[in-house]
């Protein structure tokens, strides 16, 4: 494990610490946002590069980062109208997207400089205190993460976040990945399985409808392996609203145990990611409000499609649905999850 100074944000110093095993999985995380800042993973010849989406400053992060690679929290995702209620009280949050709130808020974990618990070769244990009232949420919180790179070339997440009041906690990780090399272009060609037979639809303005959908027969289906291009530019009410990709799938399997929910091979360098998590959801998003502007670490500029998340998480809008499974936590209990990024190759 290396660690080094990264600049400083709100005042504090952010720190990058570098976490690698003998295989070849190298991961660079920044104390700022948990961000995972860089990945790199062999291809099919052992050649590294870096397969996430990220900036080489911190002040790219600061300013114009579309979640590349952070924590994100209290709540991944929307909740409609920025407003949500708990044991009889309203609570109102942030909207920072149009009227609804995204990931947290305007200030939410994401922008935060987290405090190192345990550094090593491996792994980093970072924790956060968001008070209570942060971005409008009640309770004080304490949220754990530790990152670990496993021999096996995989990189586990694994959460903790406890309350002194009744509160919701929807925790991910928003990394962007382009298993050819960040900045190499398209994902187009990326071929997806999602182990998901269902989905939440969306209405217009990303908002869940309450309804859930199989996924059988329509252009959302990724039951069978499927190039994302396929049918990115489908004529599917859902996929003309999100102009592409941006939905919560419901991961087959019981909610709590760690299972496959996706599987994402690359066949030009034979790189394969496949997410095993906890959560009840994930939500697939094609990258498509990159729009060139922003230009990542190797100095190429990022366009639409140029990456794609797999967040996996509690379903969005969840404290207005009450048909979902729940995001409430209860003083004297304890949100735990964890999520799997499993790394290898195609055997060709
Ligand atoms: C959301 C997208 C959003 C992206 C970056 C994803 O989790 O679903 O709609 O554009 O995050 O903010």
């Amino acid at each position: 494990m290396s660690r080094e100074p990264f600049g400083t944000a709100r005042g504090q110093p952010v720190e990058r610490f570098l976490l690698a095993n003998e295989r070849g999985l190298r991961v660079a995380i920044l104390t700022y946002g948990g961000i995972v800042q860089s990945l790199e993973a062999p291809d099919r010849n052992g050649t590294l590069v870096n397969i996430v989406l990220g900036f080489n400053k911190l002040d790219d992060y600061v300013q114009r980062s579309p979640y590349f690679g952070a924590l994100i929290g209290r709540f991944a995702n929307r909740i409609a109208h920025a407003r949500f209620s708990l044991d009889g009280n309203e609570y109102e949050l942030p909207a920072n997207q149009g009227p609804n709130s995204l990931h947290g808020g305007t200030e939410g974990f994401d922008k935060r400089v987290w405090q190192v618990r345990h550094a090593d070769h491996d792994r980093l244990h970072l924790q956060l205190e968001s008070q209570d009232g942060d971005q409008g949420y009640p309770g004080n919180l304490e949220i754990q993460v530790t990152y670990i790179v496993s021999k096996e070339n995989a990189l586990s997440i694994e959460y903790r976040a406890t309350s002194d009041q009744p509160t919701v906690v929807n925790l991910t990780n928003h990394t962007y990945f382009n298993l050819a090399g960040e900045g190499s272009g398209s994902i187009e060609d990326h071929v997806l399985t999602l182990h998901a037979e269902r989905f939440t639809p969306i209405d217009a303005k990303l908002i869940p409808t309450g309804a859930i959908e199989p996924v059988a027969g329509t252009a959302l289906d990724f039951r069978m392996p499927k190039r994302i291009g396929e049918h990115l530019r489908a004529s599917h009410e859902q996929i003309v609203l999100a102009q592409g990709f941006d939905h919560n799938y419901i991961v087959n399997g019981k909610e709590g145990t760690l299972r496959p929910a996706a599987r994402v091979e690359e066949p030009s360098s034979g790189r394969v990611l496949e997410v095993l998590t906890t959560e009840p959801g994930l939500q697939f998003y094609s990258g498509n409000f990159l729009d060139g502007t922003l230009v990542g670490t190797a100095g190429a500029a990022y366009r639409q499609g140029d990456g794609f998340t797999l967040e996996t998480q509690h379903f969005p809008d969840s404290p207005n649905n009450p048909a979902f499974p729940s995001t409430l936590l209860r003083p004297g209990h304890a949100f735990e999850s964890t999520t799997v990024f499993q790394f290898g190759v195609t055997s060709q």
